[in-house]
């Protein structure tokens, strides 16, 4: 499940190949998962791509065209990847039985197809002649790594809000680009139980998880930046403290990393580092014993 970190090491690998490209071919196999179809799909031929960015965990080609630019927009969403080709395979792509939901290719042979593993499809791809035409853009809340997002900006989105800060984080219309896996290891490293309430943190507790989550995103957008696509998955599964490793030792403290369940995911912590030694409830688990 990529996150800010990997859509931004997506960018930086694309950004240094796409630019100047033209593009050759833009096939949907997966029907669903094109979310809007003017302007056509097919409009992107012969355009030639002009920059590729980021914005949350959306990933943007700049294209444009002898009639207009235009923005090839994608999600990856739960289980979606971006595999590249140096050489991408010259046939069509038969709809049916892959996990290839849109594929692209360039002039000088290269491209793309964008994979989604399981049966719950939401990877999303959207042709938009501005990246606010698409929905989950336009309702965006700051991106923690722009140049403006101060201590204060964050102590703004918290004030009032009387829901765990577990959710705030994950919330894409509160803080841009934060899932699952990083607000795990953002509240680790801020030693804050994923159950705290947003507005009840204090002034010190405000500084400590914004240089959280401003340090953990950091350093995972500099390791994600060196890697190809094939490498990103696992680099960030390396790099997690307690997101994923439930079982293991944390490596602050030693203590055992613990899970709580939910209906479709989890969230990793640590109770020594995060809530006092407390064990929080599976919530799966008191959900079917009521
Ligand atoms: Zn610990």
């Amino acid at each position: 499940m990529p996150e800010m970190p990997e859509v931004e090491g997506l960018v930086a690998f694309l950004g240094t190949r796409l630019p100047g490209r033209v593009v050759t071919r833009a096939q949907v196999v997966a029907i669903s998962a094109l979310k809007t179809y003017d302007p056509p799909l097919e409009s992107l031929r012969d355009t030639t791509v002009t920059a590729v960015a980021r914005h949350g965990k959306f990933l943007d080609v700049r294209t444009s065209g002898a009639d207009a630019d235009a923005h090839l927009v994608f999600h990856l969403a739960k289980a979606g990847w971006l595999r590249w080709y140096d050489v991408l395979p010259p046939t069509p792509v038969k709809p049916g039985r892959t996990p290839i939901a849109l594929r692209v290719g360039f002039d000088d042979g290269s491209g793309f197809d964008l994979t989604e593993a399981g049966t719950k499809k939401s990877l999303a791809v959207y042709l938009v002649r501005s990246p606010g035409d698409v929905p989950g853009i336009a309702r965006l809340g700051p991106d923690p790594l722009d140049p403006g997002f101060a201590r204060d900006t964050l102590a703004a989105m918290l004030a009032g809000r009387r829901t765990q800060i577990k959710g705030v984080l994950r919330d894409q219309s509160i803080i841009a680009g934060i899932g699952n896996a990083y607000s795990d290891e953002i509240l680790h490293v801020a030693r804050m139980s994923p159950y705290a309430l947003a507005a009840t943190l204090g002034d010190v507790e405000i500084d400590t998880l914004f240089a959280a989550i401003v340090d953990t995103l950091a350093d995972a957008v500099a390791t994600a930046s060196e890697k190809p696509p094939a490498d990103l998955k696992d680099a960030k599964r390396r790099g997690m403290r307690v997101h994923g490793r439930r079982g293991q030792e944390c490596p602050v403290c030693g203590d055992e990393v613990r899970s709580v369940f939910f209906a479709d995911n989890s969230l990793e912590y640590c109770p020594t580092c995060q809530t006092g030694g407390r064990i929080l409830a599976d919530r799966r688990l008191s959900r079917l014993l009521k």
